[in-house]
């Protein structure tokens, strides 16, 4: 894996550089820490929220959205409507002796991939070097699995295709799989239970009395799924639109590990874009068509292979291999939001959920994934759901989460109507009676001829009723006809195309594609974030301590401090090329020298990151020019051509 030219990548590198310059680091850490909970530090903190900030530009305000923020403790009835607390979870298995614990499919992704790698080494294939992380290295130490065992063909292809799909088996497939092949605790080689489902979310007691159950949310859009009706007024009834929400949400994930990558407590930035379920055609779709892109197709999956196809997203969308032009809209600009980032289109691609991994109601889905040295990452989802959302919170709350829109023409159209003998229907229900009748009146088509033809049966309806419990209906309560009639108006319930972003893993993941190593200097890592992200843009450096630089670098500081640069100042008394490296290891693209000429003629030196190239000009001048390139994207040639190339002291 390189990142320059010929280079091997180290994650060990670049794990001490951010490390040294504290990005992040374990929560709690002088405690021990706990698996899965990180802080930022100071350039972590910046590059993260320029990473939103960005984010916030490229979608929300580029299209429009309608952004909110919703809490992140949500009662037990939201979650249950959602199917988070039927379905939310991960299989685990245990191995009875020790009590450890491992996540089903990756204990299974680990052994055969350990297998298949003493199958090479014992055929003496030589792999190219990846780096493991420390959990693994350390497991491996003691892992038996690690032998180098020759394994026979059928065998070889069979740990492939499983391993080309291994998203798409469920927890009973794994059973299967862990009998079939003999996997054991990896370490003791001890006997497994079968896998078993262990819910992902954050359980806790809301109010004094802990009578109202909660949970930490485990994403941020059911917030945006209630909020819809506030919405769609706000947005005058025009359809279609898009919501977004950026926060934090918690998953009590069964074995968190690779640093960042899967955390228990992560900042999401979501989006649920409303759409007419009978037009998934985008109007902007013209504008991102000829986006190329690498694709996984589920079918290549499922057949055993990872290959990916390269194609325009128009012809994705035409083929029929993208589900519709929303879905499609949001895959090209996920990739041009994540190329201005700065991550490599090359370790990009785009992958189909299998069937069996597809929600049940979704039509389509891709995930953003990555290439890291811990693999392919799914960094974003982006899933057609469907009507499901609304639906299911509108059957369980009664609201109607629905769209009017005026038809063109009148409709003459047959329906199932309830009407409700008010007098009658009050006194019996009292309190319960507003609840009982808005169920009755928001029930389907299906629902009211189910109802209609129990009436005529029986002579009532007995029903559940949310909140009130089993009720009876009697026939002289309410009555249920098909009636015609003329409509002015469409009500529908809208699909969802849901782009949902992890930013902790396409931090992690900018990380990686970005850091090297200077030529001949294994020891001075450079990460090479874009200046639109990097936590800070420029770093001045007067050339020594002496007093008469002072003034200069105040008047220089002063002047970058109201153009609103992110910068800093070190006047400390390393070299210049030290303090340099310290701030190439921070990812400061610019860095601006003030020696004695300066205090003459106001005059600086301006020097690139990763070219190490300087030119030399006012100090404004080159703040104009760092600000054009960080900002509106002008090349470093365009926009230093006014200004002199610099052959002087470098201090490099
Ligand atoms: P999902 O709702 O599972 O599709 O997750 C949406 C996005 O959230 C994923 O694409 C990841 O980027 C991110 N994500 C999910 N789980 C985790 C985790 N445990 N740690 C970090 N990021 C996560």
């Amino acid at each position: 894996m390189s990142t320059q030219a010929g280079q091997v990548f180290s994650r060990e590198a670049l794990e001490q550089v951010l490390k040294r310059r504290f990005f992040y680091a374990p929560s709690f850490e002088i405690y021990g820490g706990v698996s899965g909970f990180y802080d930022f530090g100071p350039p972590g903190c910046a590059l993260q929220s320029n990473l939103i900030d960005v984010w916030r530009k490229h979608f929300i305000l580029e299209e429009d959205m309608l952004e909110v923020d919703c809490t992140c403790l949500t009662p037990y009835e939201v979650l249950k409507t959602s199917g988070h607390v039927d379905k939310f979870a991960d299989w685990m298995c245990k191995d009875l002796k020790t009590g450890e614990i491992f996540r089903a499919d990756h204990l299974v992704e680990e052994v055969l991939e350990a297998r298949l790698k003493g199958d090479k080494a014992a055929r003496g294939i030589k792999e190219e070097v990846k780096e493991e992380d420390e959990d693994k290295k350390k497991r491996k130490k003691k892992v038996k699995e690690i032998k180098n065992v020759k394994l026979d063909d059928e065998v070889v292809a069979e740990y492939e295709n499983i391993l080309a799909q291994i998203d798409n088996y469920d927890g009973p497939a794994l059973g299967e799989l862990i009998a079939k092949y003999d996997i054991t605790n990896p370490t003791t080689g001890g006997k497994l239970e079968p896998p078993v489902e262990f819910n992902l979310m954050f359980e806790t007691a809301i109010g004094p009395s802990g009578n109202l159950k909660g949970y930490l949310r485990p994403e941020t859009a059911q917030g945006q799924f209630l909020n819809f009706g506030k919405l769609l007024d706000y947005n005058n009834e025009k359809m279609p639109f898009a919501s977004a929400s950026i926060g934090r949400s918690f998953r009590n994930e069964i074995a968190p590990r690779s640093g960042l990558l899967r955390v228990r407590e992560f900042i999401q930035a979501e989006i649920e874009h409303f759409v007419d379920p009978e037009n998934k055609k985008h109007p902007r779709f013209v504008e991102v068509k000829d986006v190329k892109l690498n694709f996984l197709p589920s079918h290549v999956q499922e057949s055993g292979h990872t290959e990916t196809v390269e194609k325009s997203i128009g012809d994705a969308v035409a083929e029929g291999m993208v589900d519709n032009e929303t879905l499609g809209y949001f895959i090209a600009r996920i990739a041009l939001y994540l190329a201005s980032i700065g991550i490599d289109p090359k370790r990009t691609r785009f992958r189909q959920h299998m069937a069996n991994e597809m929600a049940h109601y979704a039509s389509d889905c891709w995930d953003a994934e990555l290439h890291t040295s811990y693999g392919w990452i799914e960094a974003i989802g982006c899933a057609d759901r469907s009507a499901y959302d609304l639906s299911v919170h509108a059957a369980r709350t009664n609201e109607k989460l629905v769209v009017r829109e005026p038809l063109p023409e009148p409709k003459t159209v047959e329906r199932w109507e309830c009407e409700i003998q008010k007098k009658k229907f009050g006194p019996k229900f009292r309190k319960d009676a507003g609840t009982v009748e808005k169920w009755l009146t928001s029930r389907t088509e299906c629902e009211l001829e189910d109802l209609a033809q129990e009436l005529k049966s029986s002579g009532k309806i007995t029903a559940d009723v949310p909140e009130v419990g089993q009720v009876e209906i009697d026939s002289d309560l309410v009555s249920i006809d098909k009636v015609t009639r003329t409509e002015h108006i469409r009500e529908y319930t809208p699909n969802v195309i849901e782009p949902s972003f992890g930013i902790g893993r396409i931090l992690y993941s900018l990380f990686e594609h970005s850091f090297y190593t200077r030529e001949n200097d294994a020891d001075r890592g450079v990460l090479s974030l874009p200046p639109l992200v990097a936590p800070t843009k420029v770093l001045v450096v007067p050339l020594s301590n002496a007093a008469e630089l002072k003034p200069i670098t105040q008047k220089v500081s002063a002047y970058i401090r109201k153009q609103k640069l992110p910068f800093k100042v070190d006047d400390s008394s390393a070299s210049i090329g030290k303090r340099y490296a310290r701030n190439d290891e921070l990812g400061t693209p610019f860095g601006i020298t003030i020696d004695f000429d300066s205090v003459k003629d106001d005059s600086v030196t301006l020097r690139d990151r990763d070219t190490t190239k300087q030119v030399r000009g006012t100090f404004e001048d080159v703040v104009d020019a760092i600000k054009a390139m960080t900002y509106d994207g002008v090349s470093w040639d365009d926009a230093t051509k006014n200004l002199k190339v610099f052959e002087g002291q470098t201090g490099e």
